[in-house]
């Protein structure tokens, strides 16, 4: 062999890992965040300033349009489409999410609109990630988009430096249809800090085991539901899940107004029934509309009591772990509780408009999913220990590894 083969042969493996080295330096590397579960003697209850008669806003914050074409579905789903057929449905807040693109809904005014249609408050939103494995966040309030992704499998501190970057450049940030393909794992939940909200009910994933992850973690990751609309012209896309947002008493309300539900977990998710799935958009409406909402949810003495404005099937009071703790009334399993199963439960006039469960010296959290007549389910933010009192408790600060922030900008 000569001694330029040799040569070759040595420079070739050194000249990449000398590549890998460097590019191993571009890329912030994270601590792994704490995964204490919540503590401290107060609870943070998030619908403290929830009132009975309280307004509540309807809110879909992921839909796609035809932006990218033949990419996502829907060649003839246009951001007016979608407007008009979630004004129809009776939503509050439109979002259209596209991928890396905020859609300014406010040009587009429907035909049949009504004048508090027509003055819709606008929150910009988009989708990011353009990555193999369906790792995707939201952005609400979002100022700009953020170009960079990581398109391979992520590592945590890939996914923390997404994160951290969409954190900066909007007000909220959603791990989005976390569990779908394993776009963020129970180990990256557990880990990972540096975002808001939790995309536990998506059309296409139902995320809420892996929230329960986050959350007995201590993350204080508030739900949010959406339906990842691809085409309104396909019923089975439309109306499927959907958050509900404590309006308050600000009139007129400021997109301000609605991030700081979100963020403080004045909200509530609903995963509608099954039954009317492939329905028309006039019976979605008239499902939607004939749902009992929250009337209050309070911390009274020990006791954790619930109020609908109308009667449920069944509350469930889950906690760390995403344990059961109790069942009211007491019985039925959750597992034959699924939205729109096949069975038929004796109660389906409802049975109860309330519910308490006494909290217990060692529960870490607590939250309510209510399975309604219907078999449509709500699933409430989760009430939390916390050192000070009426503070929800932090996201851990998200860390930096010292080595590799020496020559990061
Ligand atoms: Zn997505």
């Amino acid at each position: 062999m000569g001694r330029k083969q040799e040569k070759v042969r040595f420079w070739i493996p050194a000249g990449i890992l000398v590549l890998l080295f460097f590019l191993a330096r571009q890329m912030p590397l994270y601590e792994p965040a704490p995964e204490d579960p919540f503590t401290g003697t107060y609870w943070y209850n998030p619908y403290g300033n929830v009132t009975p008669g309280g307004q509540w806003l309807r809110s879909n914050f992921h839909a796609h349009s035809n932006s990218w074409k033949f990419i996502t579905n829907g060649k003839d789903n246009t951001v007016g489409d979608i407007v008009t057929t979630y004004d129809s449905l009776g939503y509050d807040i439109i979002g259209v999410s596209d991928y890396q693109h905020i859609t300014d809904t406010r040009t587009v005014v429907p035909a049949t609109g009504t004048e508090a249609t027509k003055n819709r408050l606008f929150i910009p939103v988009y989708e990011h990630g353009f990555n193999v494995c369906k790792t995707h966040q939201g952005t609400i309030g979002a100022r700009m988009v953020y170009w960079n992704d990581y398109v391979l499998p992520q590592t945590r501190s890939q996914k923390q430096h997404i994160l951290e970057q969409l954190g900066e450049r909007s007000e909220l940030v959603v791990l989005h249809h976390p569990a779908w393909m394993g776009g963020y794992s129970k180990k990256d939940v557990r880990r990972l800090s540096g975002y808001d909200l939790f995309e536990v009910l998506n059309d296409f994933w139902i995320s809420e085991e892996l929230w329960d992850v986050a959350l007995s973690s201590g993350k204080p990751a508030m739900l949010i539901a959406g339906d990842d609309a691809h085409n309104v012209f396909k019923p089975t896309d439309l109306a499927r899940d959907l958050t509900m947002i404590h309006a308050g008493a600000q009139d007129p309300l400021a997109p301000e107004d609605v991030y700081r539900a979100l963020k403080t977990g004045a909200a509530y998710g609903i995963e509608v029934t099954r039954s009317v799935a492939r329905g028309s958009v006039v019976q979605k409406r008239a499902c939607l509309d004939a749902l009992p909402v929250l009337q209050s949810c309070r911390i009274q003495g020990d006791s954790l009591v619930v109020v609908l404005s109308g009667k449920a099937r069944q509350f469930h009071f889950i906690g760390q772990d995403g344990a059961l703790l109790k069942s009211v009334p007491a019985g039925a399993d959750m597992a034959a509780d699924a939205a729109g199963s096949a069975h038929t439960p004796d109660n389906a006039a409802g049975v109860a408009d309330s519910a308490f469960y006494l909290l217990q010296e060692q529960d870490r959290y607590v939250r309510v999913k209510i399975a309604l007549p219907d078999s449509s389910h709500i699933y409430l933010n989760p009430v939390m220990r916390t050192m000070e009192k009426n503070k929800k408790p932090p996201m851990p600060p998200v860390r930096k590894r010292r080595l590799f922030t020496i020559f990061d900008t």
